[in-house]
């Protein structure tokens, strides 16, 4: 499901995760703090102050005790003075550390202690504030019980502080680890986001550039599926209908094409049969101007047999079927037969052939009229783009292992380098050229199918002297 989600969804569920575990972070970190101020401000207002509070019990007791003894012995007012003050001073604070310990653990202690003060108080000093003077106040031994319960609810009031002080600490600790475990939990979902994004997007992309290289080269147009989310596939079937029409129009294209050559073969070949009969004057002599115009007539047929023949190759190339086998080709031979056909056009432009053969060069292997279709059609270019008086060079190699690799040099306009991945597309012709040369835009197109279908390459560079240098690799004989 989630791989099916458009990009705004994946987007919007990063972005939710995020937020998630961001606010979830946050949250648990404001709790933690929150009960560690509670924590720390019971022990600052309730421990801390009982443990004064114990302190002054006990020093008061002491007191309260000591100035009833002088007061037994020595008999002067001011110990009974003494006595009284240490008792109020005994008796508010066993108030308030009894009022404070509410929510304690020793506040049983307190409670016991408050109980047993007023229940001895009340017995023994007739609800005066003085005990009688020749009596003592109380036994020792009540008061080392008392001593010994503020003592015991001293210490378990100091063992709350220092638990809750532990607590602090672990509860510090955990907000910490949390913090952290949050903080790593945001960076992960933040780059696997990022990661997946961009995965999700950049897949799909690299998918459809290679498509659409793939039109633009003129190779087989295959449909694509893409997997990232559900504008990507809009725009795979966008890709794929188109990249089905361009298929669909190449072939109806091509087919059209073969049709009308078939077509016009026949007729042309009755044209060329009675244009020949009457120049050998079988239907009576022709005279001077005829026969001229009839020359015209047979060259004008020529051009166009020759251009059916390059369109009806174009058709058979198309089709994948190879209709004649392999041989052993001599290349010198190849390079030797499309110079002699160039030969007449070659020295009207006054262009001479340079061709520089390797000290020895293995076979190549192919069908002849295959590879040499190649030979004229790059060799031809050459020569027809020339300037006159220039030279065309070919040369070839074997660089790599099973091909043989060959260099055609012109010193003519060279190619706009804008316009060199477009003119191995069929029917396509340079601009400056269309108006005033001769050609179809078929001739390397042809050359690229051959060349390709031998497992070879075809390609074009300028050259820095001006011209240009094509290069093809053929197969060579093992
Ligand atoms: P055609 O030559 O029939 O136009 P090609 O397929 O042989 O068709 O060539 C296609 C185009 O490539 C030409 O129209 C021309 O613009 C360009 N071209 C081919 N060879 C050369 C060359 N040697 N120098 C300059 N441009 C060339």
């Amino acid at each position: 499901m989630v791989l099916k989600a458009g990009i705004k969804q994946k987007l919007s569920l990063i972005f939710f995760l995020f937020f998630l575990i961001f606010t979830g972070t946050v949250g648990v970190l404001l709790f933690n703090v929150q009960s560690i101020v509670q924590t720390t401000e019971h022990i600052v207002t309730n421990n801390n102050e009982i443990d004064k509070l114990a302190d002054v019990l006990l020093s008061s007791l002491f007191d309260m005790e000591s100035n009833h003894k002088k007061l037994i012995i020595l008999k002067k007012e001011r110990y009974s003075q003494y006595f009284v003050q240490a008792k109020n001073r005994y008796e508010t604070a066993l108030t308030d550390v009894v009022n404070l310990s509410l929510v304690d653990s020793s506040s049983k202690t307190w409670h016991d202690l408050e109980f047993s003060y007023y229940r001895h108080r009340e017995g023994l000093w007739n609800s005066g504030t003085i005990p009688n003077i020749g009596k003592r106040w109380i036994s020792d031994k009540v008061v080392s019980i008392w001593q010994k319960n503020i003592t015991s609810a001293k210490t378990q009031n100091l063992q709350e502080i220092e638990s809750a002080l532990h607590e602090l600490n672990t509860r510090s600790l955990i907000s910490v680890r949390n913090g952290l475990y949050g903080f790593c939990l945001s960076v992960i979902v933040g780059l696997f986001g990022l990661w997946y994004l961009s995965r999700s997007i950049f897949s799909p992309l690299k998918k459809l550039t290679l498509g659409l290289r793939r039109i633009s080269q003129s190779k087989l147009h295959k449909p694509i599926t893409l997997k990232g989310g559900h504008e990507f596939n809009e725009l795979a079937t966008a890709y794929n209908e188109m990249s089905h029409q361009l298929t669909e129009e190449d072939n109806i294209r091509n087919e059209f094409i073969a049709t009308l050559s078939h077509e016009i073969r026949t007729p042309l070949s009755s044209i060329r049969e009675s244009v020949n009969m009457i120049v050998e004057e079988v239907f009576g002599p022709v005279n001077s101007n005829q026969a001229k115009f009839l020359k015209i007539a047979s060259v004008e047929i020529q051009r166009i047999n020759k251009l059916l023949n390059y369109l009806l190759n174009v058709s058979v190339l198309e089709s994948g079927v190879r209709k004649k086998a392999a041989t052993k080709v001599e290349p010198a031979n190849l390079v030797q037969h499309s110079n002699e056909m160039f030969t007449s056009v070659a020295e009207k432009k006054s262009v001479t052939l340079q061709v520089q053969p390797p000290k020895k060069s293995p076979y190549l292997y192919g069908v002849r009229e295959e590879l040499q279709q190649v030979f004229i059609n790059i060799i031809g270019n050459a020569i027809k783009f020339s300037p006159g008086g220039k030279s065309v060079f070919i040369t070839w190699e074997t660089k790599t292992e099973g091909f043989i690799l060959f260099h055609v040099t012109d010193l003519g306009p060279g190619i706009n380098e804008e316009e060199i991945s477009l003119i191995f597309t069929r029917y396509y012709r340079a601009k400056e050229v269309r108006g005033h040369l001769d050609g179809v835009g078929l001739g390397l197109a042809i050359s690229k199918k051959i060349v390709t279908s031998y497992g070879g390459e075809i390609t074009v560079q300028n050259n820095r002297v001006g011209g240009c240098t094509f290069s093809f690799s053929l197969p060579s004989c093992k």
